[in-house]
């Protein structure tokens, strides 16, 4: 046996033929930056998504770093976020001079928690990005509530929850990554919508901000050579646009895949007392971009080597929170302390995850998994 985290090549053989000819009209045409398909990639997503404005970037570091590039802040402002994510999302908030200020996650969901939010505000504080973490929303009532209260922007980091539904409490249903000033996403190879290379997008209903970002995004230019501000270069390519095209029409049934595949994984380990499977939040679907566990009392080390040895992938999202890195030794200081970010770190593990998975592959995952506890 030799199952991944992801299964992009038996995910690839529906699509081909349609990738393929797209390919082909690609190079037929030689439209390689910026072709038809971009632009109609980015229409068919803002469709998807109910938003506005969908501008596509090269990655999802770039589209969080030119959302934060559009809000007009100045070096030393505060950005509130969380410790338990991917190093981007902090990254770009010192790249840029900002100051990234980190809370505590909600120990169910390992969302950014909003009381840990509130108690990090002060005067200099201008945004707040909650990352919707393996495919689960954020509180996002909160969230805006407290955003509102206290003038904030919100970027949402959606890399991880494309087309996770969010209901509010006032009954309506948002897709993640429309429900703060903006949006941003990934589309990495791995994740629940990739290309084969590397890009990303940003969103927003707010019309100023999707004509900035758009000039950022193109070395801050409207008008051919004229510059009104300092911008970047980070484009999709078409060739990526063509890809995107094929496997957005199977968004969704790729998550409910994916979640079938979470369900199963739940029932197998409902009596199993030394794991807590993942908890659904109920204003949120969830669309499993991880199923991450967490170990109770268990040498995590160990059952890593024991599914390594039976051909089984399995990763720890994520070892080390973001006020320990080295990248980031500058921010600490004594009082740093997250106490359910630390405990997430050293007593998570995720299972292979996609949708391509079936019966028989996961069976042999859950039974090794089980074999390790008895
Ligand atoms: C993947 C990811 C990113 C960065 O996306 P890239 O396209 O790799 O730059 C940012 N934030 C989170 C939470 C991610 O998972």
């Amino acid at each position: 046996m030799n199952i991944p985290m992801v299964d992009l090549k038996n995910q690839l053989l529906k699509i081909r033929e349609e990738v393929e000819n797209g390919f082909k009209n690609v190079l037929d045409t030689g439209n390689f930056v910026n072709g038809p398909d971009v632009k109609d990639f980015s229409n068919e997503l803002a469709n998807y998504l109910g938003v506005k404005n969908v501008i596509p970037c090269a990655n999802g570091t770039d589209a969080l770093q030119v959302a934060m590039m559009s809000l007009n802040l100045k070096p030393g402002d505060e950005v509130i976020t969380t410790g338990f994510t991917f190093i981007a999302t902090v990254e770009v908030i010192s790249l840029l001079g900002l100051k990234p200020v980190l809370v505590d996650v909600d120990a169910e969901t390992f969302n950014i928690n909003p009381d840990c939010i509130l108690k990090a505000i002060t005067p200099r504080t201008k945004a707040i990005v909650p990352v919707h973490l393996f495919g689960q929303c954020a509180d996002m009532d909160r969230i805006m509530e407290i955003a509102n209260k206290n003038n904030l922007y919100v970027i949402e980091d959606t890399a991880q929850a494309i087309g996770t539904d969010f209901y509010h409490s006032s009954g309506d249903v948002r897709k993640a990554g429309t429900i703060g000033h903006i949006g941003c996403t990934s589309f990495f190879p791995s994740k629940n919508l990739g290309c084969y290379g590397d890009g990303g997008a940003i969103f927003t209903n707010d019309d100023n901000l999707a004509n900035k970002i758009s000039s950022i995004v193109n070395h801050g230019m409207t008008v051919r050579y004229y510059h009104d501000m300092i911008g970047v270069n980070s484009r999709l390519d078409t060739l990526q646009a063509v890809v995107l095209r094929a496997k957005l029409k199977h968004l969704d049934t790729y998550n409910l895949a994916r979640k079938a595949a979470a369900d199963f994984y739940d029932k197998a380990f409902e009596n199993c007392s030394k794991i807590i499977t993942p908890k659904r939040f109920k204003k949120s679907t969830h669309t499993f971009h991880q199923y991450t566990l967490q170990l109770i009392d268990v040498n995590r080390q160990a059952l890593q080597d024991h599914l390594n040895s039976k051909g089984i992938a399995n990763a720890v999202y994520y070892p080390v929170p973001m006020h320990e890195q080295k990248a980031f030794e500058q921010y600490y200081n004594a009082e740093m302390s997250f106490p359910v970010t630390e405990k997430l770190c050293e007593s998570v593990i995720s299972l292979p995850i996609h949708s391509e998975l079936n019966a028989e592959i996961q069976g042999y995952i859950t039974d090794s998994v089980l074999e390790f506890f008895t």
